[in-house]
């Protein structure tokens, strides 16, 4: 992986790795010792609901043998996997962590089917009804027990999409205070809902949510409950965005890109809600590089990689795909109207976005985790 990825990024990179396998929890001291690799991913509903709708079966998609399973119990002995890591490696304890996309597969199995008998509901509100909030509250929830159970103080709570996450996140926060929890929201569900959303292209997983549940999103952003706001980046093609037919939301597939939106989104949002552009710097650099062990990237500072992204804040544009740098053909942000625009960007003092074009080789590098300061 690490030769397939090298030579071919504009940023600087690493990977969260999900043990899917009993074997992979064996493999976690090692990822971290030689491959600099500190943050792993437990995807909760991939055990019996499938990626983009129903499932056939999971375990041929998760490619393990019929003697595993992916469940609560593999969920808890990854929790303890990493938690021993952690004890292993004392000195690097603060920076290895745990991510959780917090679905529950039982309750999107029986949603869905409740939601295709009756027929009413269509594209995206359809999708959002057959992976209603609760689901989301309820793994949040079991995930936040778990960690508890464990031990493990390091967890993040991924791209939380509805006010029903975000308050058992919160509730989670009081029932086990020595957990440090981060909660998280992706730009998408703060800029999009089923309604405004540019048709099939904004299904994803959780899915985007009535207005009701941005404008929660935004009470948590603006309160400071949210601790990052990422991109979540996930591309799909065209050819392979939609299904036969096009416009059955079941079959589409989840996901979109979002990094090039992630600022100017922001900015245009935030600053209309009152959001200091020092808070936007911090959710979406600052506390992401704290605890994913970036220790050089997050501030401009001595001592930190030259890390630069010129926003001009007075700039109006509509999101177009064809005009977008991206190989994805379409964006569930198609003509929003945004006043905010990245023009200019240098990693490591390299000048790698000009004029909003990409210019110049890759010179994006595989970071080992934690990185050093020297
Ligand atoms: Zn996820």
């Amino acid at each position: 992986m690490l030769a397939a990825a090298s030579g071919r990024a504009h940023v600087d990179y690493g990977f969260h790795l999900a043990p899917i396998s009993r074997a992979h929890i064996g493999e976690i001291p090692d990822l971290i010792e030689r491959f600099g690799v500190t943050s792993f991913k437990i995807f909760m509903f991939y055990g019996s609901h499938g990626l983009h709708g129903r499932s056939a079966d999971q375990n041929a998609f998760l490619m393990v043998g019929e003697d595993e399973r992916y469940d609560y119990a593999h969920f808890e002995f990854v929790m303890r996997g990493v938690q021993a890591a952690r004890e292993r490696f004392p000195d690097l304890a603060g920076q290895i962590s745990l991510s959780l996309h917090c679905e529950t597969a039982e309750i999107m199995t029986a949603y869905t089917e409740l939601v295709e008998q009756a027929g009413e509901l269509t594209g995206l509100a359809a999708y959002s009804a057959s992976r209603p909030q609760h689901s989301e509250g309820l793994a949040v929830s079991v995930a936040a027990y778990l960690a508890h159970e464990t031990g493990l103080p390091t967890i993040n709570l991924l791209h939380l999409s509805s006010g029903k996450a975000v308050d058992a996140a919160v509730r989670m926060s009081r029932a086990f205070p020595h957990i440090g929890f981060r909660r998280e929201v992706t730009v998408g569900h703060l800029l999009a809902d089923i309604t405004t959303a540019h048709g099939l292209g904004g299904k994803v997983n959780p899915p985007l949510r009535p207005r009701d549940d941005v404008e929660a999103l935004w009470e948590y952003v603006l309160d400071g409950t949210v601790d990052r706001v990422v991109s979540d980046h996930a591309c799909c093609r065209e050819e392979v965005k939609f299904g036969e037919p096009e416009d059955d939301v079941f079959l589409a597939r989840a996901g979109f890109g979002g990094a090039e939106y992630l600022l100017p989104g922001l900015l245009t949002e935030g600053m209309k809600r009152g959001l200091p552009l020092g808070r936007i710097a911090a959710l979406t650099s600052w506390n992401p590089a704290r605890r994913y062990g970036l220790r050089t990237k997050g501030a401009l500072a001595p001592g930190y990689d030259a890390d630069i992204a010129l926003v001009d804040p007075g700039r109006t544009w509509t999101v177009r795909a064809t005009e977008s740098e991206s190989a994805q053909d379409y964006t569930p942000f198609e003509g929003f109207e945004l006043t905010a625009q990245v023009t200019d960007t240098f990693l490591r003092g390299h000048h790698i976005l000009r004029a909003g074009k990409v210019v110049g080789d890759p010179v994006g590098a595989y970071l080992r985790r934690p990185t050093r300061r020297d």
